[in-house]
């Protein structure tokens, strides 16, 4: 079995790192010719819309798939005349689209904050009336990692919001003041088969996801179901294959969906040491056609982001349940270098655990240190 991945990031070395010892082989395309994931594997370098490049890159691999939720949808549509594409060029259409994304979970009855779009600096206004203050404005587009949004809190803030994201189509939301975020992450197979990992609470720190912890404990009551619910409804309506993650807000009122990920997702790193079977492998069985793994967990689980800078690996191997998960990228401000998946054999105990951890790197519930 081999398989192409568009993007060849964190994501797809990740991937690669499942998919080997069940002998897959890969090919990775991505316009960066230093991307991380072509240390593992053949790495097929151009820019998204080169045909040749393309070409060559689906050359004789069995199934494309991607790590990268921004490439163009037109490379994936061209790549699936004639390689299987998973997950479906729609989905990832939708995903790229905040506002169609937003539409998506109105029409698959799932809440969502109350939203506008706004093309103008006159329809900005108009679409704050509909949300009320406070507002988030976010591109509609090309954002990731709380980049490309601002919160409004006033009227007159909208003349600023407009010079500073304006020019390109924008999505207003209502502010949510939530409780916790959560994200469900499942895996549709090939069978139409869904397989889900247990509900994670994330924190996040400058729109950047910090710390996750995985467990129904981690969310209130019935949560916990429902979030599968909604997550397996849109896996379905998507006719979609591999790994899906949906990031939701818990509040006083339930959930409410923020946005989908077509891919394998940050907040799922914890299943690498903490279930069964892994989201990576999951997807890539998904892709190839293979039988889904169970997603059980097999302990208490959170992962801590290694954000800008990597503590020293013996520090990290020092603590007891930590697994250290490098991604071979040279440090700069913000950028996302590697997690430390932390288990333990209890709640109680995964606390206990995280203190240390919280010493040598910033971990948001124990910012007080
Ligand atoms: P996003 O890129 O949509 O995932 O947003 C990044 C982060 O900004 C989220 O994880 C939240 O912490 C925060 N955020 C986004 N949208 C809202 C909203 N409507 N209300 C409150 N916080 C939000």
């Amino acid at each position: 079995m081999k398989i192409g991945i568009l993007g060849a990031g964190q994501l797809g070395r990740m991937l690669a790192l499942a998919g080997l010892p069940l002998g897959m082989e890969f090919r990775f395309f991505d316009p960066e010719p230093q991307a991380t994931a072509g240390k593992l594997a053949p790495l097929v370098s151009a820019d998204w819309r080169d045909r040749d490049a393309l070409h060559r890159f689906a050359e004789g691999v069995d199934a494309v798939t991607l790590e990268f939720e921004n490439v163009p949808v037109e490379t994936a549509l061209l790549l699936a005349e004639a390689t299987p594409v998973y997950p479906p060029p729609a989905a990832l259409a939708v995903a790229q689209d905040r506002l169609n994304e937003k539409r998506l979970f109105q029409q698959c009855g799932i809440p969502t904050p109350q939203f506008a779009p706004a093309n103008s600096l006159a329809e900005l206004k108009e679409a704050l009336e509909i949300t009320g203050l406070p507002a988030v404005a976010k591109t509609r587009r090309l954002g990731y990692d709380g980049k490309g949004q601002m919160v409004l809190r006033d009227m007159s803030q909208a003349e600023a919001c407009w010079a500073e994201l304006g020019g390109q189509p924008l999505v207003i939301e209502q502010f949510v003041p939530f409780l916790r975020e959560l994200s469900q992450v499942v895996a549709r197979g090939h069978d139409g088969s869904i397989a889900d990992w247990s509900i994670t609470r994330n924190v996040h720190r400058e729109g950047m996801l910090r710390l996750s912890e995985a467990g129904p404990e981690t969310a209130a009551g019935t949560t916990s179901d429902t979030a599968r619910e909604y997550a397996s409804r849109l896996a379905v309506h998507l006719e979609y294959r591999g790994v899906l993650a949906l990031e939701m807000f818990q509040t006083e009122q339930g959930l409410m969906a923020n946005e989908i990920a077509p891919r394998v997702h940050n907040s799922g790193h914890w299943t690498q040491d903490g279930a069964e079977t892994c989201q990576f492998e999951n997807h890539l069985r998904a892709v190839a056609g293979w039988p889904m793994g169970d997603c059980s967990r097999r302990s208490f689980s959170a992962m801590v982001n290694l954000i800008g800078a990597v503590p020293a690996p013996q520090d990290v191997l020092r603590c007891a349940g930590a697994h250290l998960h490098l991604y071979g990228k040279s440090a700069r401000p913000g950028r996302k270098l590697g997690h430390i998946n932390v288990t333990a054999e209890s709640a109680v105990a995964l606390r206990d655990r995280l203190r240390p951890i919280a010493r040598i790197t910033p971990c948001p519930d124990f910012d007080a240190r």
